[in-house]
């Protein structure tokens, strides 16, 4: 049997990655259910497992270090978040005189994980999937704000859409009215 095993190795290898190509749908469909409908456990989980998950990461990392594949995924990933960063520079940027640098928006970005845990909206509390994310300034440009660390936060998409040019304690006045 150990003998087939091994003289098998990479047809069975074929076969299972062939296998897994053709019940991807239904795979992913499957987690994306489960995590819908066990969204607080998962949490509750990631709770009680930081630390260690952490440390497994680290050493994940230490280990593939020098992989040219993890490099890549490395790279792309980075390359993802910085792209995605450089155009909120420009965008804030655009709209004021007073620039804005790259290392004050990683800042802010910082100063809400610390805050709050995990990246989360400050108007609403709740978390920020990534993509999702936007940067607001708490007293709008138009009515005078600017772009120092003070004065900026991360919030939803769609919560920064809604506040358009109302500070923060507007924002609650109006939120308390229309919902
Ligand atoms: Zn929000």
């Amino acid at each position: 049997m150990r003998n087939y095993n091994l003289v098998h190795k990479e047809s069975n290898k074929h076969s299972q990655k062939l296998r897994y190509l053709k019940n991807r749908e239904k795979h992913l469909d499957y987690a994306r259910t489960y995590r819908k409908e066990n969204i607080n456990k998962i949490k509750v989980w990631y709770e009680k497992n930081r630390e260690t998950n952490r440390i497994k990461a680290l050493a994940y990392y230490y280990k593939h270090k020098d992989d040219p594949g993890f490099k890549v995924k490395c790279y792309k990933r980075k390359k993802k978040l910085m792209t995605r960063l450089y155009s909120q520079v420009s965008q804030c940027n655009l709209r004021s005189p007073h620039k804005i640098h790259i290392d004050t928006l990683q800042r802010v970005f910082e100063i809400n994980i610390l805050k709050f845990g995990i990246l989360s909206c400050y108007l609403c509390f709740k978390p920020v999937n990534f993509g999702d994310d936007s940067i607001d300034h708490l007293i709008p440009l138009s009515r005078g704000g600017d772009n120092s660390i003070e004065n900026l936060g991360i919030t939803h998409r769609s919560c920064n859409c809604e506040k358009q040019n109302k500070t923060p304690e507007e924002y609650k006045e109006w939120k308390k009215i229309y919902s």
